[in-house]
């Protein structure tokens, strides 16, 4: 008998982790998923993630309270008094950022990996369209992963499928699998809290909307050069 093969999805509900997870389905046998809730700004992603999470086809889903995160870590998106500002700080980094953030989910998700026996952690952090989160970046995905593997004495990869993509790149992705609709649709990446196309004017909305743009204008370059980086 083959072993089966299992994932765990870092799912919120957004654009990309939506996609990843979509992806996962055609390529795991077992794909289960973990979402975060840390009272973040828009709340109303743990609810998207849950039904898209069911109606998908996750063998389990965890939606775990971290709510600690959103004590420890001032952000625009745990603070309702601080407004999303389309600006950088004098750290050179958006005010969105939640320190840690990514830091705690993949040990979350890599720990659950082993209860699972599963061998992947998927994320959907992407160092191309990163928003200037340091934790999104491939040598912070790397490092994570060994101390993941030093500290658990097992081999779980962390895999990235949307680290070198762009947004147009992912919008491709999801449209390979037919999920084009169902991911614009369906998904959340609003910073305030809007389904779909969301309000168009946060910093989420603007980039996901620019990508969309770029793939419905350029489909089959788009989807060339999607089909050249995957094989790389
Ligand atoms: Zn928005």
């Amino acid at each position: 008998m083959s072993k089966v093969s299992k994932a765990v999805v870092v799912f919120s509900g957004g654009q990309d982790s939506t996609t990843c997870l979509i992806q996962a389905l055609n390529q795991y046998d077992e794909v289960h998923g973990i979402t975060f809730d840390y009272g973040q700004r828009h709340s109303e992603e743990i609810e998207v993630a849950r039904s898209l999470g069911k109606r998908l086809g996750l063998v389990s889903h965890k939606i775990l309270d971290v709510s600690m995160l959103n004590e420890l870590a001032i952000s625009a998106l745990t603070r309702d008094s601080i407004e999303v500002s389309n600006e950088l700080m004098e750290n050179g980094l958006p005010n969105t950022f939640v320190p840690g953030r990514n830091i705690l989910f993949l040990t979350l998700a890599g720990i659950y990996a082993y209860q699972l026996g599963a061998n992947s952690v998927i994320t959907g952090v992407c160092e191309t369209d990163f928003s200037g989160y340091p934790d999104c970046r491939n040598d912070f995905v790397k490092a994570m992963e060994s101390a993941l593997n030093q500290g658990m004495d097992r081999q779980c990869e962390i895999v990235t499928p949307l680290m070198w993509l762009n947004k147009a790149e992912t919008w491709a992705l999801a449209d390979q699998y037919k999920s084009l609709e169902l991911v614009r649709d369906e998904t959340l990446t609003c910073y305030n809290g809007i389904i779909g196309n969301g309000c168009g004017t946060c910093p989420a909305c603007l980039l996901r909307q620019r990508g969309l743009e770029d793939y419905c204008n350029n489909r089959e370059q788009v989807q060339s050069d999607l089909a050249s980086k995957c094989q790389k």
